[in-house]
Formats: structure tokens, C-alpha cells, sequence
């Protein structure tokens, strides 16, 4: 009865899939494998923000020492507005309480989540290929000619999921009318008074397109650099490339803000003196509704099945900075039911998973789009007088205030084998199984 034992594979290791392995690891799944297809685990962007919602979960995994010595620690808002012309303080988001956002490096966020998961569970160059079901198990194929099995799945593979493809979902992706480009800056770059201004997370706000900037890392670790992302209108026929590692001239990006204020002029110089080659990333940003079926169960054996996690199925918009962070809920959610079902009934267990998350990743998708719209001041009201940055902390607060377990355990309460107490996400102690 239930799946601790189950043979799991964790189709990607980008950080959804490496976070569903931290939660399987925390709550006791003994028999997991992670298959990326990438030569080694990489990431690339300019960085993330993990909102307190996501680490309370990951101090639970014992990761805060390590998220900290990497990541900005305790900046003195959520969010800044400014002036785009006249670089003027329009106001600010508080923090939401401990503990507070953190900025990172994707990367370094990736070795974060892979130093408590043994090597031996860690497979590169494993590309899916495809998935066949033989009565018994599920054979995995993958593009080196290797072959697995697996009697669960789990489709961590991102927005162009082959995991979800397998599952028939017709993807249907719409432009959301803004590309983003990313790249960084290094604080030695800039003028001490300008380097000041982002020693925080700010937005320059203009008309239809907006500066972003995370303050990454710190100078303990020698980490600290400004992440900057510029949201940006342009029609669709300039560029679809939703590619991560698409690269367009930094000038491209200088064109939509070339009559800001100084510091985003400096800002631009800071991204020429660091990407020597004079590009950085570019992406199209598409949109993609929220999908009913989030997983298959064998008709042939109810513990059998496919489950997906991560932008795989609940992709959204970056506005609100929750891809990684609803990634890193659904883990914890997904594990901790598989841990603690009380038969082998999966297809329940993971319609719960279901019942439970997508409620909030849908409401995250459409909220981000819609916080997407005041961040570019891309609405009527919002590009006024009457543009109250305090407002936005009322937005937001149901998504930093959610606390996934205490659900999860509730909901589930009668359905697990054994009736436990929810544990408070930040007392709960690291179970890193023997047979790991
Ligand atoms: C501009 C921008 C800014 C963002 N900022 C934030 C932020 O501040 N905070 C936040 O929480 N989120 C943010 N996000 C969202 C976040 O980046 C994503 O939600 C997150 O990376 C999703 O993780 P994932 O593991 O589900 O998918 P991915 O990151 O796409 O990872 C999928 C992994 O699967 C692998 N893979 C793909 N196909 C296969 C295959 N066939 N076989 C094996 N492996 C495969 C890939 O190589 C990859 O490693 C941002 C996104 C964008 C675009």
C-alpha cells in the first residue's frame, strides 16, 4: 500500500524537477531517479527571486544555510517603483515577513537543490524520447539509445514537456506581447550612487514595457551582481524565439529606454563592460492557459501512472516571480501525498495533488498576467497619478501567505495511511533515506 517504495523517474533537472527530488528525499521516497537530457545540470537567465511562500518549504529541506550563502540576504523591500524618466521613488512593496525573498543565481540555485540528493540518483544526457507502457512498466527511451523503467513518472520537462505531449495535450501557446532581455551587471560597473539604487529589487516603469532588477547573491560569497530584466512590446513578426539561450544586441534593449533616467543609462553601460560581446539573452514571452489534465493512470494497474510538475502544467507568466517557486510547492504537495497514501489507488492521489494545486496555479497565471499589465503600466488606470505601488503588497499577499502542507495534510487527513499532524514547513526534519 501507498508508493514509498514505487519506482519514481523524474523526467528534467531544471529546478522544478530538482525540487521535486528534494521533497521526494525529505519525505521518505526511497526510489527515485532524476533523467535530464542536458550534459550537466546548467541554468542560464539572470537570475530568480524565491518569495517566502517557496522558502519556507526549502529551509524545511535543511537548505537555508546554503540558499543564504549564495542569495541576497534580507533586502530591505520586496519591490521598488520608479520614474522611468525622472528615476523618481514612486513607492515600495514591504517585505512579506520571514523569511523574506531571496535573489539568486539559477545556478547557483541549482546547487542548492542538488547538494543534499546523492550523485547516484543524478542522470545527464538523458533526453526522453519516449515512453511505452508494457502491462508491467513503464519503459523510458531516451535520445543516447539508454533505456529505464519506472512504474511512476514524473514530467518535470518544462513548458515544451515531451512527458506532456505524451499525455495528448494540445499546446497552444499565444503571445503575451512582450519579449523579456536578461543579462548582468556588475556593481564595480556603476557609480557608488547608482550602484546604491540596486542594492534592492526595482522596476523602472514605463509605458508598455518595464526595467526590472534583482540585487543577486552577496559580497560574502562573492556573489553579488544585479540581475536585469527588461519587459519590452514589440510585435511578434521581430522576434519569436522562445528559446533560453537566444541572444539579441544589448542596443536593442537601449532602443526602448534610450530617454530614461541615469541610472538605467548606466545600467546599460554596466551590461556592455560585462557581456563583452555586446548581447544578451532575448526571449519571447508566451502565455499558455491552464490545462485540465494533469496526469494518467494505467486502466491496467491503478498504482501505475504519469503526473506532471512544474511548467510542464502550470507555466505562468514571470510577473510575480512564482514559476519556480509554484514548482517548488507542487513538489513538496505531490511527495508528501505519494509518501503517505493509504492504498494503491494513484489515480486518487493524484487527482488530490490536483484538486489542491491547480486552484492556485491557476489564479497565479492569471494574476501574473495580470500584474504584468500594471508593471509595463499597460492599463488605463494604472498609468496615472493613482498608480499606489502599497496597493500591489494586497495582490500578493495570498500567495506568500499559503502554506501547501498544512493543506496538503488536511485534505488528505483521510485518505494517508497513518493520521499525522501537519508539521509546521519550517520545523520539519530532512528524512534523507539509507537506501538512497
Ligand atoms: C524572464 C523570466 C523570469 C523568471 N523569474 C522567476 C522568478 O523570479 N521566480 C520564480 O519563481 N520563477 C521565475 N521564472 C519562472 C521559472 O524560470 C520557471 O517556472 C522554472 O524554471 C520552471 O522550472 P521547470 O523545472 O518546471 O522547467 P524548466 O526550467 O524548463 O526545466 C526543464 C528541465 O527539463 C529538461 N528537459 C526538457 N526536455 C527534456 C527531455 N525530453 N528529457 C529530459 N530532460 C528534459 C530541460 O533541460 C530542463 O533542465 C521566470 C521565468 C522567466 C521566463
Amino acid at each position: 500500500m501507498g508508493f514509498t517504495n514505487a519506482r519514481i523517474a523524474i523526467i528534467g533537472g531544471g529546478l522544478g524537477g530538482m525540487a521535486f527530488a528534494n521533497a521526494a528525499v525529505h519525505v521518505g521516497l526511497t526510489n527515485i531517479d532524476v533523467y535530464e537530457s542536458a550534459p550537466q545540470f546548467t541554468e542560464v537567465g539572470a537570475g530568480v527571486n524565491i518569495t517566502r511562500n517557496a522558502n519556507r518549504i526549502l529551509d524545511a529541506y535543511g537548505l537555508k544555510q546554503a540558499m543564504l550563502w549564495k542569495s541576497s540576504r534580507d533586502p530591505p523591500c520586496y519591490m521598488e517603483y520608479r520614474h522611468q524618466k525622472t528615476g523618481e521613488v514612486m513607492g515600495q512593496i514591504d517585505e512579506f515577513g520571514q523569511p523574506s525573498s531571496r535573489q539568486i543565481h539559477r545556478a547557483h540555485l541549482l546547487d542548492v537543490l542538488k547538494e543534499r540528493l546523492p550523485s547516484s540518483i543524478l542522470h545527464t544526457g538523458k533526453r526522453l524520447r519516449s515512453i511505452e507502457y508494457t502491462g508491467s512498466e513503464y519503459i523510458l527511451s531516451f535520445e543516447d539509445g539508454s533505456v529505464s523503467t519506472a512504474t511512476i513518472i514524473i514530467g518535470c520537462d518544462g513548458i515544451k514537456s515531451v512527458v506532456r505531449q505524451h499525455l495528448g495535450i494540445g499546446d497552444s501557446p499565444n503571445y503575451s506581447g512582450q519579449v523579456v532581455y536578461r543579462g548582468y551587471v556588475r556593481y564595480e560597473d556603476l557609480s557608488p550612487e547608482v550602484a546604491a539604487v540596486y542594492r534592492k529589487t526595482v522596476i523602472f516603469r514605463g509605458h508598455r514595457k518595464h526595467i526590472l532588477t534583482l540585487p543577486i547573491g552577496n559580497d560574502e560569497s562573492r556573489t553579488s551582481r544585479i540581475g536585469v530584466i527588461g519587459f519590452a512590446s514589440e510585435p511578434l513578426s521581430e522576434w519569436k524565439s522562445e528559446s533560453w539561450m537566444a541572444t539579441a544586441p544589448i542596443d536593442s534593449l537601449h532602443e526602448h529606454v534610450r530617454d530614461w533616467a541615469s541610472p538605467i543609462q548606466e545600467l546599460i553601460q554596466g551590461l556592455r563592460k560585462n557581456h563583452t560581446d555586446g548581447r544578451m539573452l532575448k526571449q519571447a514571452l508566451y502565455v499558455r492557459d491552464p490545462v485540465d489534465k494533469w496526469f494518467h493512470v494505467e486502466e491496467s494497474n491503478p498504482a501505475h501512472g504519469i503526473v506532471l510538475v512544474g511548467d510542464s502544467v502550470h507555466s505562468t507568466l514571470p510577473h510575480q516571480g512564482q514559476g519556480t517557486c509554484m514548482a517548488i510547492e507542487s513538489g513538496i504537495a505531490l511527495a508528501t501525498i505519494l509518501r503517505n497514501w493509504g492504498s494503491d489507488d494513484l489515480a486518487s492521489s493524484f487527482q488530490l495533488y490536483k484538486d489542491i494545486r491547480k486552484p492556485r496555479t491557476d489564479k497565479v497565471t492569471q494574476t501574473s498576467y495580470e500584474a504584468g499589465l500594471l508593471a509595463s503600466a499597460d492599463l488605463p488606470e494604472s498609468f496615472t497619478e493613482t498608480f499606489r505601488p502599497e496597493l500591489l503588497k494586497e495582490r500578493m499577499r495570498w500567495i506568500m501567505e499559503g502554506d501547501v502542507l498544512a493543506e496538503v495534510y488536511r485534505r488528505g487527513a483521510p485518505f494517508f495511511a497513518k493520521q499525522q499532524a501537519a508539521p509546521a514547513v519550517g520545523e520539519a526534519k530532512v528524512q534523507v533515506q539509507a537506501s538512497l
